[in-house]
């Protein structure tokens, strides 16, 4: 039996890692959806400080469980890490191919032996390894990255990646350069510390890259709930009113015209009373579902009150408001919607008010478009109405 006399700086590296994975194991208690990808980052912090532990178990004679024993756990280790990644971004996973190369690699660690003759095998093979996980893992990854967290994140986490595969893929080539002398960890070797600042580094990057990740998650849901509306799915009140404002300033600054369309669903409390709430709810979700449909890639739609939705047009002129309006009107009265399973059609009224120079802020405007709004509900009903056209700004003139 070798004698466990581990030195004190693998015992703390060790120790660091372990703190890690108790970390990452209390976070994925707290987690709903996302525990089972945490919990194998976890499991890979903790196989990284196995391999501390069972590295400062070496010693003469050479016994296979601290040499390539420890090999072979840190290329579980990173296994684990890219399969939590992956479950992580909702891929599905990748285990056909780490199995093959988890047989291939680690296989071949496996069978060379202990002794120092094979070493520069065993740290060319776990190096190399270890740097392809890490690769594959960023290019299996990366478009569920950008299309949940957009570029500037992908950069935030792909960045600190390139760099850790770099660390290792150096470390692979060193040895493959210079095959004769292995650069193994041992016991009390001086070139330890070089490694030992290699890990430190590299683990702090990966936890890195995991908090990105999870917190970005995170921002995305609030934010997506802070600006949607539960029952539609449509931008709500806020957003509506951010989105409006935006392009109130775009419009004073660089003169870019833009129209509001108020959209009221006409005689919706008849729905409401005859078929009961939830039809009514169920043909709000349809008539915003039509809007949507409608719309732009530009085009912002809101639902700004009860049955009351807000339709954003930029860069259109007061013939372009009036037609998109008008195809608007048309479509929901042409279609069949349902409630509860029946059949019913409803229509809509809608105010069109463009900005003007004159305004002195965005709520004129949809002053403005309320009271068209006001006058199509009057004049019977289903309906586009435009509030008068913009008079011209004399201080422009002058
Ligand atoms: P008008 O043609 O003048 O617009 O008549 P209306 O009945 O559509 O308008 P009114 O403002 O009198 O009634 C709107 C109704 O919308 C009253 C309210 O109970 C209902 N409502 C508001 N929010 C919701 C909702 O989220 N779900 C359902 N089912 N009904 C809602
Ligand atoms: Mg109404
Ligand atoms: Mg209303």
């Amino acid at each position: 039996m070798p004698d466990l006399n581990i030195p004190p700086m693998l015992w703390l590296v060790g120790f660091q890692m372990g703190l890690y994975a108790v970390a990452w194991g209390l976070c994925g208690a707290l987690l709903g959806e996302d525990r089972a990808a945490v919990v194998h980052w976890g499991a890979f912090l903790l196989m990284t400080g196995g391999v501390m532990l069972l590295a400062g178990g070496r010693g003469e004679p050479r016994h296979w469980i601290f040499y390539n024993g420890a090999n072979v756990l840190s290329l579980l280790a990173f296994a684990a890490m890219r399969r939590g990644t992956e479950r992580f971004m909702r891929l599905p996973g990748s285990d056909r191919e780490q199995a093959a190369m988890l047989l291939l690699v680690a296989g071949a660690i496996a069978v060379v032996g202990p002794d120092e003759r094979e070493a520069s095998w065993r740290v060319v093979l776990a190096y190399g390894g270890q740097a392809y996980i890490v690769m594959r893992t960023m290019w299996t990854t990366r478009r569920a990255l950008q299309a949940e967290f957009g570029r500037r994140t992908l950069v935030a986490i792909v960045g600190p990646g390139v760099l850790i595969a770099l660390m290792l893929l150096a470390l692979a080539l060193r040895q493959a350069l210079d095959f004769g002398h292995p650069v193994e960890m041992q016991r009390n070797a001086a070139t330890n510390y070089a490694l030992m600042y290699y890990y430190l580094g590299g683990t702090a990057l990966f936890n890195f890259g995991f908090m990105v990740m999870l917190t970005q998650r995170l921002v995305v849901q609030l934010r997506h709930v802070s600006q949607r509306d539960a029952l539609t799915g449509l931008f709500n009140r806020r957003a509506v009113d951010i989105e409006v404002q935006r392009q109130w300033e775009r419009f004073q600054r660089h003169h870019r015209p833009f129209a509001v369309l108020l959209v009221d669903i006409d005689h919706f409390k008849r729905i409401n009373d005859t078929r009961g709430h939830a039809a009514g709810d169920e043909v709000l979700a349809q008539v915003a579902a039509l809007l949507e449909s409608h719309a732009r890639s530009t085009d912002a739609v809101g639902r700004i009150g009860g049955e009351e939705f807000l339709v954003l047009l930029p860069d259109v002129d007061a013939a372009e408001a009036q037609r998109s309006a008008e195809r608007l009107r048309v479509l929901v009265e042409e279609r069949e919607l349902r409630a509860r399973g029946e059949p019913l059609t409803v229509t809509v009224s809608v105010g069109i008010a463009l900005a003007r120079p004159g305004d002195p802020h965005a709520e004129a405007m949809i002053a403005r478009a309320d009271e068209a709004l006001y006058r199509a509900k009057a004049e019977g009903r289903n309906r586009v109405v435009a509030a008068p056209d913009p008079v011209p700004d004399t201080r422009s003139v002058r």
